[in-house]
């Protein structure tokens, strides 16, 4: 028996409105998918403490994560916000090192590591994503690719570092683009990441939840959910319908 809780995760991205989230929590408190799962919701920054209080004020067991933080705690940083920051707004998790922040935004896999330490020492627990680019997946060089971003986390965050937090798994020609990895090689890749963290961690490896990201949708994300090493999803573009995402919390079930 798995002593993983399935997540599945919202990604918003610069996406949604006040309105979008009042559909989607009263969507999700009237299925009550957030008693059985955790269900995560990832809004851009403007929302945060409007879902809090929304949260709180409906005993929803949602949680709320930002999409981003800097590493730093504070300073003459204009627009960017700190760990602190988001986790006076409502914030219990937060994505750390998605693919356009590392694509977009230059930001490295030490840059994410370094997020992530963050992260944890206010008690915000990161979701760090990995994942290939296509020309990296077409010359086979997926496993190296992740193992590199994974070893900086480890390099600044110590061999503990996976204890509390949740692992995302997103090819980056997966994202946002309508070809989803297929669930056999998600599952393969999946594998390898646990046993990376098994080899500096046993216990962990058990326990922690790694989701897959890239195209799911209310159709296929139950073979998704059916592998033994995938324990949720992070979704983008179906999150922002919240029919969609309700169902496919409801195939996590
Ligand atoms: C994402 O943004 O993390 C994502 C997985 O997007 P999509 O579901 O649209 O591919």
């Amino acid at each position: 028996m798995t002593i993983r809780k399935p997540v599945v995760a919202a990604n918003w991205k610069m996406n949604g409105s006040r309105q979008l989230a009042d559909n989607l929590l009263q969507q999700i408190q009237e299925s009550g998918v957030d008693k059985q799962l955790q269900v995560v919701i990832s809004p851009p920054a403007t929302l945060y403490s409007y879902i809090d209080e929304k949260i709180i004020q409906n005993k929803l067991e949602i949680i709320l994560a930002a999409q981003n933080i800097n590493e730093l705690d504070k300073g003459a940083l204009t627009g960017e916000i700190s760990a602190h920051l988001a986790k006076e707004s409502g914030c219990k998790w937060v994505i750390c090192g998605h693919s356009e922040r590392r694509s977009l935004f230059n930001e490295s896999s030490i840059t994410t590591a370094e997020k992530f330490v963050k992260a944890q020492s206010v008690g915000l627990k990161p979701i760090l994503c990995v994942g290939e680019t296509t020309e990296e997946y077409e010359k086979g060089k997926t496993f190296s690719r992740l193992t590199a971003q994974i070893e900086a986390v480890l390099h600044i965050g110590g061999k503990t570092a996976f204890k509390d937090c949740i692992i995302a798994y997103e090819p980056i020609w997966a994202v946002g683009t309508g070809k989803p990895a297929s669930p056999e090689l998600a599952q393969d890749v999946h594998r390898f990441i646990r046993g990376m963290i098994s080899s500096v961690c046993p216990t962990t490896a058990k326990s922690v939840c790694i989701l897959y990201g890239g195209s799911v949708t209310p159709e296929n994300a139950a073979s998704y959910f059916a592998q033994p090493d995938i324990d949720g999803g992070l979704i983008g573009g179906a999150s922002l319908i919240p029919e969609k995402f309700i169902e496919i919390c409801q195939t996590a079930l």
